[in-house]
């Protein structure tokens, strides 16, 4: 591992990855890659999460043709140099600010979205003049594979290079020098990623997991915020970070949040679901029993059907749920909607503050309300206030 990676090193010591022309040539050769072989690539996402070309495509494909096509047409103003303000110290001296390579950077991405997720920090890797270690997640097996085909034939092979493995192989990694970490995944593992970097002083950007509430008021559109959380809460059979985890409401909507809910799963996927191409299966039979525990002593209000065999769990809705019980203590990360009932909006901060949030959704009307929402405290990766506009 350590001589792979001084590979590595020593071809970014040759200076090829810092030209600009360099770079815009390299990230043109991944657009090329994509379009390319797009019907590789949407077949090995089909393999590992049981999903349609169209969503393959919309969901991931897209999202990374969108960021080469941004980078490639602002490279050349973001690398340029720019002037600085002088002070007493540098009044004499020609000051300005030039963006630097860092060096060699690590790649840890997940299986959720396991193409994007990959690409998407490596293209601004590339731009930034670095090179790439690139550590697929080795759950989306078939992903894994495909990436480790492709980008050697379509980029610099000594300075991008892809290592295919498992827990073992990241931790070899993880005791190597970087000079930046990109990780994408659980929490825990971010902990473990952290820790290793921290002997090196490596900086790190982790996309983590958490929990990411709704709070549907009573002064809403509710067909519009039924129909958002149905889409986004059950996109990739819920293995979404910040798919909606759980629905704080009053008690008296419970039941009708539920009975929109259900007639918005019949619209998008169908009376058949399992039948329906545009509804995933869960990664492994290990998450698909983890997620199978945290209906145990739940009241299931719709769904709860499953079938080992396949992943499949239909869309689910728990009612009534208890906060203290094992589903409002984990990232969910499956196709289950706890709705925990609440007196008011107050009671509904009180309740997300005192947790652990990743994102988080209101549904409201009301100015007031939606101004309380500033309240909202801690370690909110981000805030987004869905009101009811008209718009799908
Ligand atoms: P995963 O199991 O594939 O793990 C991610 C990576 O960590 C893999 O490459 C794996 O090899 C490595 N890894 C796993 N265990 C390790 C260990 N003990 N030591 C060292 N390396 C290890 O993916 P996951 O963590 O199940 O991914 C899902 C999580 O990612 C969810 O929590 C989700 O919310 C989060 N996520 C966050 C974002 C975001 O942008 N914030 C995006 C997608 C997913």
């Amino acid at each position: 591992m350590e001589s792979r990676i001084q590979r590595v090193r020593a071809a970014f010591a040759s200076g090829r990855s810092r030209p600009v022309r360099f770079r815009l040539q390299q990230l043109e050769a991944l657009r090329r890659m994509v379009q390319e072989r797009e019907k590789d690539i949407l077949e090995a996402i089909a393999g590992d999460l049981c999903k349609s070309e169209l969503n393959a495509y919309s969901q991931e494909v897209i999202t990374v043709l969108g960021e080469l096509d941004l980078v490639l047409e602002n490279l050349p103003e973001w690398v340029a140099a720019k002037p600085a303000k002088k002070n007493l110290l540098t009044m004499l001296d020609e000051a300005y600010v030039q963006p630097e390579p860092l060096g060699v950077v690590l790649i840890i991405g997940a299986w959720n979205y396991p193409f994007v997720l990959t690409i998407q920090p490596l293209i601004g890797a590339i731009a930034a003049g670095n090179a790439v270690i690139i550590k697929p997640s080795e759950l989306s097996e078939k992903t894994a594979k495909i990436l480790a085909e492709l980008l050697p034939r379509y980029l610099d092979q000594d300075l991008y290079v892809v290592i295919n493995g498992g827990v073992e192989e990241t931790t070899e990694l993880l005791k190597q020098r970087f000079d930046h970490i990109l990780y994408t995944g659980n929490t825990a593992v971010g902990k473990i990623v952290m820790e290793a970097a921290a002997k090196h002083l490596t900086p790190v950007t982790l996309e983590l997991g958490g929990k990411s509430p709704c709070y549907v008021d009573k002064d809403c559109d509710l067909d519009i915020a039924c129909r958002r959380i149905t889409w986004g809460k059950y996109m990739n059979c819920g293995q979404t970070c910040i798919a909606p985890d759980y629905v704080l409401c009053e008690p008296s909507l419970q039941n009708q949040i539920v009975q929109k809910i259900k007639e918005t799963v019949k619209e998008f996927y169908g009376e058949n679901i399992k039948e329906s191409p545009d509804y995933e299966r869960i990664i492994n039979l290990r998450h698909f029993k983890r997620i199978l525990s945290l209906l145990e002593g739940q009241k299931i209000a719709f769904g709860g059907e499953t079938d080992e065999a396949t992943r499949y769990i239909a869309p689910t809705i728990l009612s009534d749920v208890d906060p203290e019980s094992r589903v409002m203590q984990e990232e969910i990360f499956g196709p289950i909607l706890p709705i925990v009932p609440v007196k008011n909006a107050d009671e509904a901060i009180k309740f997300i503050n005192s947790r652990e949030k990743l994102a988080f959704y209101i549904f409201s009307h009301n100015d007031k309300v939606l101004a309380g929402w500033e309240l909202i405290t801690g370690n909110t990766a981000l805030i987004l206030f869905l009101i009811n506009v008209p718009v799908y």
